[in-house]
Formats: structure tokens, C-alpha cells, sequence
């Protein structure tokens, strides 16, 4: 039986290591990190994470700014309050809570923020300094499942890693992260699944890293004996969350495997307090 890999333990650790780095920062600044989260409209999945966003950071003592802006917002009138919190010299760090109304172009919005407040580490300035091995901070996904590995202490050096999923907020950062560590990196994604080839390369990942969006997707036969599995996939299924992973069958194969909840999930908002502190050391000397 694999050995789960504890989100919720490992991120009650670093949020320990956060706020003892928060409070050294108010000790030399005598101000706390300040995160402004700019949402638009009232949309239920973002009001979970705002609500989730804002516990953890009154927890670790990042002072949480949510500006809720009307529904019918134009793009322009939300760049304009971006801009606004670009120039706030008590800002630290910005949030765009997603999924933005239709019309609204996210790439164009993300572009706004100052790099050095981009709290998500998704300006092109980050992930660009991301791609050259320059950056200080990087998506909160990709970096929960990095905390995750290091934590167990799952070594990547010359380890065939395979990603199924390349989305530009969890598959290529994480891409990119992996590679810095020197594993073999394969990513797949639909044309994958499409040639019929997603199962060989799953056969062969030491270490599997599904972030997809499609409940069990990965078949537990697929995975390979004595493999790594973290399953980023949070899918609803009638009352129940589950993941793109098949837990049951694949836990027997795995030698290490995170359950769902309770994997990547709680690490996710604990690295964006420290992305958030990371862009405020610079300002708060
Ligand atoms: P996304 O933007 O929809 O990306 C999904 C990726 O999966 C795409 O690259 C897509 O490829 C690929 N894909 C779709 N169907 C596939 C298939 N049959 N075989 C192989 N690849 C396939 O989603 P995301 O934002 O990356 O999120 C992925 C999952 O992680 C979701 O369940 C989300 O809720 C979860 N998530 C969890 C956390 C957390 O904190 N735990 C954070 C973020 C996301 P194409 O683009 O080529 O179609």
C-alpha cells in the first residue's frame, strides 16, 4: 500500500514557516504583506477561494484587500483599478480571481499587473524569468506539487517524470520546475490521449503528475509499480470530490500517492501567502 502524501500536514508546515517570516518582516518594517484581491462580480467557485484566500492569509498575518467590482465592468475600467494597485506602494501583491466574465481576455488582464506584484507568477515577465531559471516566485499549483515531492524527499535527478496535462497554470510551469531538477520530463496533453499513447507513457512515469480536470482518467492498471503519484485533478462527482487519478486500483501499484482532497489542494493557497511575501521583501526592508 503507497504512502499517502500529505498535503494538509505538509501545508500546515510551511504556513508555520511563512508566519514566522511574516512576523520577522512586521518586526523589521513594522507592516504586514498586503495582497489585494480584485474580483468581478459574485461567481460561487471564486467566492470558495476568496473565502478560503482570506483565512489563510488572516492566519499567517497577510493582510487580505478584497475590492469586489460590479458585474458589468468593462476590461478597461478593470485595468484601470489594477493600475491603481500597480502605483499603491502598500501593496505587495496582486490577485485576479478567475473566471472573469465572458468577453473579458485574462491574458490581457494578467499582463497589467507589475511584475514585481504578480502574486500568481503568471505575468509573462515571471514565467519568461521562470524559463531561464531567474525567477523568485512561480505558480502556486506548480510550486504546491514541487513542496509536496521535496517534502517526502522524492528525488527527480534522471527520474522519467511524466505531466499529463499542459495548461499555462499548473502542466508547463510545473514542466519547467521538474526539468530544473534534471528528471526526464514528458508532457502530455489531448493529442496524447487522442494517439492512443497517454497509457504507454503513464506505464512508464516514476514519478506521475496529473493535472487535467477529468475524474479518473488514469486508470490504476496504467500505473507503474513503486510510482510517485500526484493527482492535482479536483473533480465533483454527485456529493463527492474526486481525482484524475483512479485511487483505489493505483494506491496498490503506487509506492507514494496523494489522496484527493487533501493533496496538491491545501498547498495551493499557502503558496501564493508565499509568493505574496517573496514580492514584499524587496519593498519592506
Ligand atoms: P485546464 O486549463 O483545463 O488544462 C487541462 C489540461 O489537460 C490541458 O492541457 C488539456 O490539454 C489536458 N487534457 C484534457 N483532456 C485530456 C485528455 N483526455 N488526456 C490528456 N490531457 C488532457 O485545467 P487546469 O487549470 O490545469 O486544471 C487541471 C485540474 O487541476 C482541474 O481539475 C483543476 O480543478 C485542478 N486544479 C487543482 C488545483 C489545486 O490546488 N489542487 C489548482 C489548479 C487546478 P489541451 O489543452 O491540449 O486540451
Amino acid at each position: 500500500m503507497a504512502v499517502l502524501l500529505d498535503g494538509k500536514k505538509v501545508a500546515q508546515e510551511l504556513k508555520e514557516r511563512i508566519k514566522s517570516d511574516v512576523a520577522q518582516l512586521k518586526d523589521r518594517a513594522g507592516k504586514a504583506p498586503v495582497l489585494a484581491c480584485l474580483s468581478v462580480g459574485q461567481n460561487a467557485a471564486s467566492s470558495v477561494y476568496i473565502k478560503s484566500q482570506g483565512k489563510v492569509a488572516e492566519e499567517l498575518g497577510v493582510e487580505y484587500r478584497l475590492g469586489t467590482l460590479k458585474e458589468g465592468i468593462s476590461q478597461e475600467d478593470l485595468v484601470a483599478e489594477i493600475c491603481n494597485l500597480n502605483t499603491d506602494p502598500g501593496v505587495h501583491g496582486i490577485i485576479i480571481q478567475t473566471p472573469l466574465p465572458g468577453g473579458m481576455n485574462l491574458d490581457e488582464v494578467v499582463g497589467t499587473i507589475a511584475p514585481k506584484k504578480d502574486a500568481e507568477g503568471m505575468h509573462p515577465e515571471n514565467l519568461g524569468k521562470l524559463l531561464l531559471g531567474q525567477n523568485r516566485i512561480a505558480p502556486c499549483t506548480a510550486q504546491a506539487c514541487m513542496e509536496l515531492l521535496h517534502h517526502y524527499k522524492i528525488k527527480l535527478r534522471g527520474k522519467e517524470v511524466v505531466i499529463v496535462g499542459h495548461s499555462e497554470i499548473v502542466g508547463k510551469p510545473l514542466s519547467l520546475l521538474i526539468l530544473k531538477e534534471f528528471a526526464t520530463t514528458t508532457v502530455c496533453h489531448i493529442a496524447t490521449s487522442e494517439a492512443h499513447k497517454l497509457e504507454d507513457h503513464v506505464a512508464r512515469a516514476e514519478v506521475l503528475i496529473v493535472a487535467v480536470g477529468r475524474a479518473h482518467l488514469i486508470k490504476g492498471a496504467w500505473v507503474k509499480e513503486g510510482a510517485v503519484v500526484v493527482d492535482v485533478g479536483i473533480n465533483r462527482v454527485g456529493d463527492k470530490i474526486i481525482g484524475d487519478v483512479e485511487f483505489e486500483s493505483a494506491e496498490k501499484k503506487a509506492a507514494y500517492i496523494t489522496p484527493v482532497p487533501g493533496g496538491v489542494g491545501p498547498l495551493t493557497v499557502a503558496m501564493l501567502m508565499k509568493n505574496v511575501v517573496t514580492l514584499s521583501t524587496e519593498t519592506l526592508k
